[in-house]
């Protein structure tokens, strides 16, 4: 007797938050086999055909009148229970369908699959080192691939052209002459007992702790959260390959998330170095047709090491032994449209389904994390000295108030033009930064350095020119520019900020024979500008860089002995309570660019407030007392690690209907909020009153039980539909523990 279920829960492929819920479908007897949870299908839906994922089955159906599923679409990866499980907790936490997260997961193909035949080459069984040799001498490109095949087993045929830099021809080459072969499989090909790939590097004393300290979670492995606080150059890449070496010979897989800006070709070359054909990349700007099949090869546990940017996290690895995010600080672990999830606490999530430990690294770790580590809900490690010996380079803080008061009124200070002229005498590079995010204009006091705040929400009041008020982006506050400023009484309140054409101008009137490249977004217009730019810098066709925040990370330059920063003071201030935060890692990142060869770097920070704790610390690299500072702050205005926030954002064509929009749904939130414990800042325009015609009311609702919050938004939300005083014409969109709020 069978008790085969007859009915499929279905989530169908629209993105409404009205159909959010399983539709139930009776099963054909010929798809019986074939209808499972995780597979892709196609119904009825009122009076189309919709694709839509099986997410349960059951015995009985709660309607009648159900309709049969049409087909299961083939050849596609089926999404496996643990990830359907995450699946579901994400659509729940960050409040989206659970069609958008399941979509996220994989990107979508049309049709019926197809075999997924890829072409593997290696070496032929009865090649000797001799042959080897005697191939170097006459073609060098070949040899490259013949030594790598040698070291590390059958290579995926791209791979192995992208890693060696030789072409197909030189391949081919190698094929006829019965060297190596291509074969076209389904999966790598059984590897000969792999000889050594590359040496490790000796570990160092610091090193050696922090891995023993990792090692007993890794086989078997066994959930907990360890954040690795290693200082730039400190050698946490070299902590990550050892813990991978130990997960995947104990037959597990493994994830390596990067944030885009640093998962460079070098970087994966290291791992295909280390690891062989062991490795798997994956990022947003492949192909589609070839993620899919990298998607297939990891679901069929083909692969032992993925590395990848965000979305990478939802890998389908079938035996998930570790997760490591490095620079788990970065903003891009977040995505910015639903589903709008944070990359490091899905992998937490994921982490503790799978019983698997998570390595998160970093320089500079966010508060969050910090906060948690010293909590005692993540273990802390940290690796304070440089690999080599390498010192960290110098911070001098200058003061641009005494620069002023003596009468120089230029961008540079006296300071920063003296280390500039060394430069350019002993023909060493300088790097210019300028951090400067288009919209934020400040005011601030020329006198004490001071901007001014918001008195509610401690973050920088926004300066709109044309009606000469000052405006707070959260809670809506405004109030008039002050003639005298509120803190010292001085006269001269002034608008705050430079750009990069105004400092290469200056500097050109300063040092007229210096050769300069600006690296912005004028300069940097169409695709290949950027690559072009920087390279006659690394060609050191230049003396001094001069950049945004595009110059600041990930780059190595080991010619660069000075980093300027023109004017601090702007993202200090930057209207976010993440200001400071971000202040810290940017200016620990840019100091990170002096003095990556052997020389010792400096960096002079140029500021109106050189007393500025933020500053300070990060002069000092003194992490622990950034942190000790601000993690008070964040107390006393109850802001996260110590509170959640979920921003509504309506936006709409009409800014009328936005405002009323926005209105009526803090009507009904300021309702009921006291059960939620929450407090409602705005409604107020956003910082960004307008993208693509769309205008943008904001909603920031903060507090400290995220349950009841969500409870408390859903609610208000659906009262205000219903209630009929909702206007037409406007969208809402919703963020759960938004890192910015533009
Ligand atoms: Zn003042
Ligand atoms: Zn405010």
């Amino acid at each position: 007797m069978s008790h085969k279920p007859q009915y499929a829960e279905v989530v169908v492929e629209i993105a409404n938050r009205k159909v959010d819920r399983p539709f139930h479908y009776e099963i054909p007897a010929q798809l019986q086999e074939a209808v499972k949870p995780g597979v892709r299908v196609l119904v009825p839906f009122g009076n189309r055909e919709l694709d839509g994922y099986v997410v349960g089955l059951v015995p009985r159906a709660d309607v009648t009148g159900t309709k049969p599923i049409l087909a299961v679409r083939e050849g596609e990866p089926v999404i496996s229970a643990e990830l359907l499980q995450l699946a579901r907790w994400m659509a729940l936490y960050y409040m989206c369908p659970l069609v958008t997260v399941l979509q996220a997961f994989f990107p979508r193909t049309s049709g019926a699959g197809k075999k997924l035949i890829q072409e593997w080459c290696s070496l032929e069984p009865d090649v000797t080192i001799g042959t080897i040799l005697s191939i170097r001498k006459r073609a060098p490109k070949q040899a490259a691939i013949l030594e790598q095949l040698q070291q590390a087993g059958p290579f995926l045929v791209p791979h192995l052209l992208n890693i060696t830099g030789a072409d197909r021809r030189s391949l081919m080459s190698l094929v006829n002459k019965g060297v190596v072969r291509i074969d076209e499989l389904e999966a790598a090909p059984a590897a000969e007992p792999v000889s050594a790939l590359q040496e490790p590097p000796e570990l160092t004393g610091e090193q050696e702790r922090v891995l023993a300290a990792i090692k007993p979670k890794l086989a078997p492995p066994q959930y907990e959260v360890f954040l690795l606080h290693g200082v730039t150059g400190s050698g946490k890449t070299e902590v990550y390959f050892r813990c991978l070496s130990e997960v995947i010979t104990s037959g597990y897989q493994a994830i390596v998330l990067f944030p885009e800006i640093s998962l460079t070709t070098h970087l994966i070359e290291r791992f295909y170095r280390r690891f062989g054909s062991q490795v798997e990349v994956l990022h947003s700007g492949l192909p589609l047709k070839q993620r899919i099949m990298t998607l297939e090869r990891i679901a069929a546990g083909n692969v032992s090491i993925v590395v990848g940017t965000r979305s990478a996290v939802f890998a389908p690895v079938p035996r998930l032994g570790l997760i490591i995010i490095d620079e788990e600080h970065e903003n891009s672990y977040q995505q910015e449209v639903t589903p709008k999830y944070h990359a490091r606490e899905v992998a937490i999530v994921r982490a503790f389904l799978n019983k698997a430990p998570l390595v998160l690294g970093s320089a500079t770790p966010s508060l969050e994390s910090y906060h948690k580590a010293r909590e005692g809900k993540f273990s802390l490690l940290k690796m304070g000295n440089r690999v080599e010996h390498k010192q960290m380079p110098k911070v001098l803080v200058t003061d641009l108030r005494r620069e002023l008061k003596e009468g120089n009124e230029t961008l540079f200070s006296n300071l920063l033009k003296e280390k500039l002229q060394e430069r350019l005498q002993e023909k060493e590079q300088s790097i210019l930064f300028l951090n400067r995010r288009g919209y934020a204009n400040l005011v601030n006091c020329r006198d004490c350095g001071q901007v001014i705040k918001c008195k509610y929400c401690d973050v920088s009041l926004t300066y709109y020119a044309t009606k000469k008020v000052l405006k707070c982006n959260y809670c809506g506050y405004t109030r008039p520019v002050p003639m005298e400023c509120p803190e010292c009484g001085g006269n001269r309140v002034r608008p705050l900020g430079a750009g990069t054409e105004k400092v290469e101008k200056e500097l050109l009137s300063l040092f007229p024979q210096a050769r300069v490249v600006r690296i912005d977004s004028d300069t940097v217009r169409k695709k290949g500008d950027y690559e072009r730019l920087l390279g006659i810098f690394e060609n050191k066709l230049a003396d001094v860089m001069i950049g945004t925040q595009m110059v600041a990370k990930g780059l190595d330059f080991p010619g660069v002995t000075l980093v300027g920063v023109i004017l601090a003071d702007q993202m200090l201030n930057f209207p976010d309570f993440r200001a400071r935060e971000r202040s810290f890692q940017l200016l620990t990142q840019v100091a990170g660019r002096a003095g990556r060869g052997t020389g010792l770097g400096e960096v002079v920070v140029q500021t109106y407030i050189p007393e500025d704790p933020t500053v300070l610390a990060a002069a000092d690299h003194d992490y622990e007392r950034f942190f000790a500072e601000e993690i008070k702050l964040r107390r006393l205005m109850g802001y996260p690690p110590y509170s959640h926030l979920i921003r509504i954002l309506v936006t709409g064509k009409q800014e009328e209907l936005c405002e009323t929009g926005s209105r009526v749904i803090a009507d009904r939130i300021n309702r009921y909020r006291g059960n939620a414990g929450a407090v409602l800042l705005g409604p107020t325009p956003a910082p960004l009153t307008k993208i693509k015609n769309n205008y943008r009311w904001q909603l920031i609702l903060k507090g400290e039980d995220i349950k009841k919050m969500r409870q408390l938004v859903s609610v208000s939300l659906r009262e205000a539909a219903q209630g009929g005083s909702l206007p037409r014409g406007i969208r809402l969109n919703l963020d759960i523990d938004p890192l910015g709020m533009l």
